[in-house]
C-alpha cells in the first residue's frame, strides 16, 4: 500500500486526539413540593465532571404564590452540597443548628462528611422569582468520613473583564481564589457575558468542564446549548469560548470543572458512598434518627425510600458512550442496574419522561 499522489502534501500531525464537545440532555425531575428541575448530572453517559457529581438547574419559577421550594429535612453522606442562586431567596437549616439565608451571588457549602441532615425552603419576604442550581461534590477518601460542617460565603471574588464578569464560587480564576473549602482540584464559576459579546475563558488543561447556559441559548466552544443541556468538555483544552446567542443584556453561564474523579462512587438517594453496605447503613441511620434533628422546618422530615431489590454496585466514570445517548435520549426508562440513578435528594423524585 502506497500513497500514489504524485505531489503529496505535508500534513502536520499534532499529538493526542481532538475531542469534541458533548452535549448532554437533562432529565426532568421534581424535588420537594413540586419544584421541577433539569437534572444534568449524574447521567449514564457522564457520571461526574471532576468531583461534581450532581447538578440540578431549576427555574426561573414564579414563587410569590404557593409554598415555593420546600425540601424537608433529609440526610447526606460522603458529599458537599453547593447551593447557588441566580434569583430568589432560600433558607437553609441543618442538624448542626445552622440557619442561613442565601441570596444570588452567595454560596452555601455544606460538607456532609460522615453524616448531616438539612432542609431548604423558600423564605418569607422572598422575591417573586426563584432560579438556581443545586450541586453536589463527591468527597474523596479520607474526607468523606470527616466531621460535618456548614459555611456561607457572601463575599466571593469577582473578576471583571470588559463588560463580562466572573464570580469565583469555587476554586480559582485569574489568580482570584474562592474561600470555599473543597477537597479535590475544582472550579465553579458564574460567568456573565453581555449579549453580542464573546468571552474566552482561560481554563486548565488537566480539568474537564461542564457548562450550563443559564438564561437562554448560547454557543459554548462551538456547541449550541440552552437551559436543559450541558456542554461537557473533556480535558486538554486551554480555553472555552462562551458566546450568548440570545439578545439579552447579560447572559449568564455556570461553569463547573475539575480533575476527572477517579474513585468509584455509589450514589443512591442522598448518599454518595463506595458500597451497598454503606448505603444500607446510612439509610438505617436515617430511619433510626441518628443523623440529628433539623429544628424549625415547618413539616416532617423525608422518609427514606425502600432500597432497590437489586444489589447496588459502584460505578466508575463513563466516557465516550455519548452517541448512543444522543440517539436515544430516554435512556433512563429502563429499570435495571441503573435504578440507583433514580435516587435523588427528595422523596418526590420522578421523571416526567418516564410517564
Ligand atoms: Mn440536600
Amino acid at each position: 500500500m502506497s500513497n500514489l499522489d504524485p505531489a503529496p502534501e505535508a500534513i502536520t500531525l499534532t499529538p493526542g486526539v481532538v475531542r469534541a464537545v458533548d452535549v448532554i440532555e437533562a432529565r426532568k425531575a421534581a424535588i420537594g413540593d413540586g419544584t421541577e428541575v433539569r437534572r444534568l448530572l449524574p447521567q449514564r453517559t457522564l457520571r461526574t465532571v471532576g468531583a461534581w457529581c450532581f447538578l440540578d438547574h431549576y427555574g426561573p419559577d414564579e414563587v410569590s404564590r404557593g409554598p415555593g421550594m420546600q425540601v424537608p429535612p433529609h440526610p447526606h453522606i460522603g458529599l458537599q452540597t453547593a447551593s447557588w442562586l441566580f434569583q430568589g431567596l432560600v433558607l437553609h437549616r441543618d442538624s448542626l443548628g445552622s440557619r442561613q439565608l442565601i441570596r444570588p451571588g452567595e454560596l452555601n457549602l455544606m460538607t456532609a462528611g460522615g453524616g448531616i441532615a438539612h432542609s431548604e425552603e423558600s423564605a418569607a419576604g422572598r422575591p417573586s422569582v426563584l432560579h438556581g442550581l443545586q450541586l453536589w461534590i463527591a468527597l474523596p477518601e479520607p474526607e468523606r468520613h470527616g466531621e460535618p460542617r456548614f459555611t456561607h460565603h457572601a463575599d466571593l471574588p469577582v473578576v471583571h473583564e470588559g463588560g463580562a464578569s466572573v464570580t469565583v464560587a469555587v476554586g480559582e480564576y485569574r489568580g482570584e481564589r474562592s474561600p470555599a473549602e473543597v477537597f479535590s482540584p475544582l472550579a465553579g464559576l458564574e460567568v456573565a457575558v453581555p449579549g453580542g459579546d464573546d468571552l474566552v475563558l482561560p481554563v486548565r488543561e488537566d480539568f474537564e468542564y461542564g457548562v450550563v447556559a443559564v438564561d437562554g441559548s448560547a454557543v459554548v466552544a462551538g456547541a449550541l446549548i440552552a437551559p436543559g443541556l450541558l456542554a461537557h468538555l473533556p480535558t486538554g483544552r486551554s480555553e472555552i469560548r462562551l458566546s450568548p446567542a440570545s439578545g439579552s443584556r447579560l447572559a449568564r453561564f455556570f461553569v463547573v470543572g475539575g480533575v476527572p474523579f477517579g474513585e468509584r462512587l455509589l450514589m443512591w438517594w442522598n448518599f454518595v458512598a463506595r458500597s451497598g453496605d454503606e448505603i444500607a447503613r446510612a439509610r438505617e441511620d436515617w430511619v433510626a434518627g441518628r443523623f440529628g434533628k433539623v429544628y424549625g422546618y415547618p413539616g416532617d422530615p423525608l422518609a427514606a425510600p425502600p432500597l432497590p431489590d437489586v444489589p447496588l454496585k459502584p460505578r466508575l466514570r463513563v466516557a465516550g458512550a455519548l452517541t448512543a445517548a444522543r440517539s436515544a435520549p430516554r435512556i433512563f426508562t429502563d429499570a435495571g442496574p441503573a435504578r440507583w440513578l433514580r435516587g435523588s435528594w427528595a422523596r418526590d423524585w420522578r421523571s416526567r419522561d418516564d410517564g
